[in-house]
Parts: structure tokens; sequence; C-alpha cells
């Protein structure tokens, strides 16, 4: 147990850390409060079942965010102080991975937009991973999610910034529309990656996780699990670190829910190791942006975060969406350094962002070696993903021309801004080094795919592990393929048909 104590990026201790003892033993054990394990102890809690979560982060609510700034709540309640490094291969453009990591996990602090999959992709999944229930179940429990977190459409709520975009997408004959959002209320500030204020958002604190302690379930946090301990075939409990001290507590059944990384890293940390496909086939929605300067005030961040999308190239695996972050985590990103960046920043309302993500067919591992206390994650980008992000990030231009941005900032570091499509075209034709890509994902999936190939996948359509009576998986790592927009839906989804085959 010598390793838990130095364990590379825990914050350090908080006076307001989960002092509670914890129990030594509980029938259903949740590892993580993210979406996924939310539904989950909503369904086993409802069913009479004594659940425990264990969440490694804090637990924060709107009580506390009105005082965060932006770099706080990145150091608290985010992995890594925000940024998860990707150990890129060889021309891959560096990539930083953002991961919640407190009460609610990631619906406490993303976007809240809110996507099912595209049938077709559903259907890929019952026709070449024989995922029939799943294909079939799914919908109902889309539907169901949608109710219990409140998604409705964003058309209200857009800034003006996002209002000039639009028009430029209209004007070029694109087919787009206003994004769903679990915001309903929503008075857009344009804070949500930072937890938000007004509750308008309905994260897993409001809503399922609720539920769920609502009739029963206890959610005890600062609370790290380390190993999984058990025998082959049968888990038995869990060890980890609480308060700088060690903790071991036995379940009946153990459900891991602690994301795309950390829950094959657990596994892989914990001897599961039986099945290849452990912390194989990563996928994570590859993403940039552009910056768009425009002679007129356009109060970017007067507005929902993110409220109208481009859905045009959806068939080629780009998804175009606005986006706007809190203006302290924009400054910081700004491509420019001394006079540049003070003109810049003087030019804040002047600026506008559309972001884009594709689908990606690369794929990545999370590794767990030995004698280091945190995952390795490793991708290497594609040809075809690499000539994929460079036609987003085209088409991430030409709709700023169209909607009359001045300038156009594409992601590409220490190149200058461009003023039209000339110079657009003559910036992509120059070599670029891939360390010069601005490059950011949230959206890890595919770590613990579910499926019946052995050699492909690692859970059932229940989430139970191969090879294991009462070890479970339900997080986004068992979404088996990369889906091409926002994920957090589709995790619920998931979760609303394996928590109804649980219960
Ligand atoms: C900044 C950001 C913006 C996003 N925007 C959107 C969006 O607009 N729309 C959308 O659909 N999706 C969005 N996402 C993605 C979405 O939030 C995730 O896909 C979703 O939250 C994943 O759910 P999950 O249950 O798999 O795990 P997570 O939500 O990642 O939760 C996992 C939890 O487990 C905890 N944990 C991990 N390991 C351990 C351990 N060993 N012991 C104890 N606890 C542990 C973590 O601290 C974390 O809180 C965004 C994500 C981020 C980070
Ligand atoms: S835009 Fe502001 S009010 Fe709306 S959900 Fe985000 S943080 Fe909450």
């Amino acid at each position: 147990m010598s390793g838990e104590a130095h364990y590379l990026y825990a914050p350090p201790p908080d006076p307001r850390d989960d002092q509670r003892t914890l129990p030594a033993k509980c029938q259903d054990l949740i590892i993580g409060s993210g979406p996924s394990a939310s539904v989950i102890a909503a369904y086993l809690a409802k069913a009479g079942r004594n659940v425990v979560l264990l969440e490694e982060g804090p637990a924060r609510d709107n009580s506390h965010y009105k005082d965060h700034l932006a770099p706080d709540t990145f150091a608290r309640m985010y992995q890594t102080n925000g940024g998860f490094p990707i150990m890129g291969g060889p021309g891959t453009p560096p990539i930083v991975l953002q991961l919640g990591r407190c009460k609610g996990g990631g619906t406490v602090v993303n976007g809240a937009v809110c996507y099912r999959t595209d049938p077709e992709v559903v259907d890929e999944w019952r026709d070449e991973l024989h995922l029939e229930h799943l294909a079939r179940e799914i919908w109902d429990g889309f539907a169901r999610a949608e109710k219990r977190i409140g998604v409705t459409s964003m058309g209200e709520l857009h800034s003006l910034s996002a209002l000039k975009v639009r028009e430029g997408a209209k004007k070029l004959g694109w087919d787009y529309h206003d994004v769903h959002r679990n915001t309903p209320g929503c008075r857009g500030t344009s804070r949500c990656i930072s937890g938000c204020v007004s509750n308008a958002k309905q994260s897993m604190l409001i809503t399922y996780l609720k539920d769920a302690e609502e009739h029963g379930a206890v959610c005890y946090t600062d609370t790290r699990v380390t190993k999984i301990e058990g025998t082959f075939g049968k888990v038995r409990s869990v060890r980890g670190m609480r308060a700088g001290k060690t903790f071991h507590l036995q379940a009946e059944r153990i459900f891991c829910a602690g994301g795309g990384v950390m829950t094959p890293f657990l596994m892989l940390k914990s001897g599961i190791k039986h099945l290849r496909a452990i912390g194989r086939h990563l996928t994570i929605h590859p993403s940039t942006r552009a910056y768009y300067v425009f002679d007129e005030v356009v109060n970017a961040s007067q507005g929902a975060f993110q409220s109208f999308a481009v859905h045009e190239f959806r068939d080629e695996g780009i998804h175009i969406i606005s986006l706007f972050p809190p203006p302290g985590a924009f400054a910081a990103s700004l491509p420019a350094i001394g006079p540049e960046l003070r003109t810049l920043l003087q030019t804040l309302p002047h600026i506008g962002i559309m972001g884009g993500l594709i689908s990606d067919e690369s794929e990545g591992r999370v590794i767990a070696l030995p004698i280091f206390d945190a995952p390795i994650v490793r991708y290497t980008m594609q040809p075809v993903d690499k000539r994929k992000m460079l036609r987003c990030i085209r088409l991430l231009g030409e709709l700023g021309f169209a909607a009359g941005a001045r300038e156009v900032y594409l992601p590409f570091n220490w190149r200058p801004a461009v003023h039209d499509m000339h110079e657009l075209e003559h910036q992509l034709s120059e070599k670029i080094s891939p360390h010069d890509f601005e490059i950011t994902a949230q959206h890890p999936l595919g770590t613990c795919r579910m499926g019946y190939d052995e050699d492909l996948s690692v859970v059932r359509e229940d989430g139970r592990v191969h090879g294991y009576e009462n070890l479970y998986v339900i997080d986004s790592s068992v979404i088996p393929t990369s889906i091409g927009v926002n994920p957090m839906l589709t995790v619920l989804a998931v979760a609303e048909v394996i928590g109804a085959s649980l219960t």
C-alpha cells in the first residue's frame, strides 16, 4: 500500500474534506459519483440495496462556486489541475484531456450539452457487437434521462456572437440547430465549466445522485479507491486512501464508475488484466477551436456557455458548436503574450469562439505501470483523423468570415490572425508542426468496451466484467465506439439500461 500516499496528482488536504467515518461493509459499492454512478446508485437504492459511493474528489455545490476563481476550480474539481497530459505517438499534437473530479463527476463542470447518439451508430453496435438489448432499450433510456435532467433547447440564450455565427451558417447554407442542454432556467452566465452558481445546470448533485441519497445511498467524498481485491471471478473489497490514511471496505458487488481513464487504470492496478481490451480502444473526440474578432461588440460571455451547433458535417465526423469559457480561463488561452496579449484582452468584448470536435478513428490506450501511481494515456492520431481535424479547422475559419469576423485566429500556436479565406488557405498550406496544434479532449470512451467477444470487449450488456460474478463497469469506458457527439446523455442512457437490468 506504500504507493497510495504519493498519488502523483492528489491535491493537498483541505479543511472542507469529508470527515465522516466509513462503514466496514456494504451491499453495493460504487467507485465514483459521476452520471453513470449516480444513475446506478438511484436504481439500487430505490430497490432497497445498501449503497455506498466512494468519490475521490470533493463535495462542492453552488454555495462554493460563487467564490471560486477558475484556477481554484481547476485545481480542486478536475483531475490533475484541469489538464491530464496525453502522451502522443509520432506526429501527434500534444493533447490535454479534461476530466471532472468531484461529487457529481463531469456533470458539475461540463458544458451540459445533450445529444442522443445517432441511430446509425447504435445500429452498428447491434450489428457488429451484438448489443441487441442495448440497441433496443437505449431509446427509452435516453427519454428517461432527458426527463430527469431537464433537457431543454437553448434557443433563447444565444450571445450576440452566437447569433452572428448562426447568421454566417445560414449564409453558407449549412444545416444548423440550437443545442439542447440540461439547464432549464439558465441565466446565460457562461460559467458552466467552473460550476453553475444558479443551479440551473441539472448536475447529478441535484438529480440522480440526490434521488439515490434520498433512498439511503451514502456518498463519501475525498476518498480514493486504490485497489479492488478478491480472487479471479469474485471481488470482495476495496482499499484506498482517505484523509491521508488507508481504508478497507467490503462489498457484495463492486461497480466501477471512475470514467474512461481512471476505471481501466484502477482495474489494471488491481491486477485485473485477464482481458486484453482493458485500457485499449480509447477514443477521445479531439476538439479544437477558432477565435473570431468582430468590429462590433459581441459579448460572447453573455449567453449560454454553448447554444448553437452546425450539423452539416456530421457524416464526415465533424461537429461544430459555439462555446465561451469563463473570461479568466479564456484569457489564459489567448494565443499571444506581452503587448499583443494586452491588445487582445482589450478586444475581449469583440471576440467570439467556435469549437469543433471530430469522431476519431484512432485508438489510444490507458496503461498502468507497476512503479508509477498515475495512469499513462497513449494516443497516436492517425492520418485520417489529422485530415479530419484540418478540415474541421478550415470550416471553423470559413464560418468565422461568413459571420463577419474581421480576423480569425486558427488553433495554431504562434501563428498570426488571418483576415480572409486567401490568408486562411495559405496558413493551412504551410508546414505546421504537430506541436503547434491546440487540441483538447473531454470525452474518453471505450476503454472497457461492452460486447460479447472476450478478445475485444470487457463487459456484457448488464455491465458485468467477463469472467466475474460481482464486478461491474458502468461508466463512459463501456461506450464501445466514438460517437461523434458529446457523450453525457449516452452515458446516462446506457446506465439507465444497465440499472433497469439489475433491479
Ligand atoms: C470540461 C468538460 C466539459 C464537458 N462538456 C460536456 C458536454 O457539454 N456535454 C456532454 O455530453 N459531455 C460533456 N463532457 C463529458 C461528460 O461530462 C462525461 O462524458 C461524463 O461525465 C462521463 O461520466 P462518467 O460517469 O463516465 O465519469 P465522470 O463524470 O468522469 O466521473 C467519474 C468520477 O469518478 C471519480 N473517480 C475516478 N477514479 C476514482 C477512484 N479511484 N476512487 C474514487 N473516485 C474516483 C472521479 O473523481 C470522478 O468524479 C464534458 C467533460 C468535461 C470535463
Ligand atoms: S450558462 Fe451560467 S446559468 Fe447557464 S447553466 Fe451555465 S453556469 Fe449555469
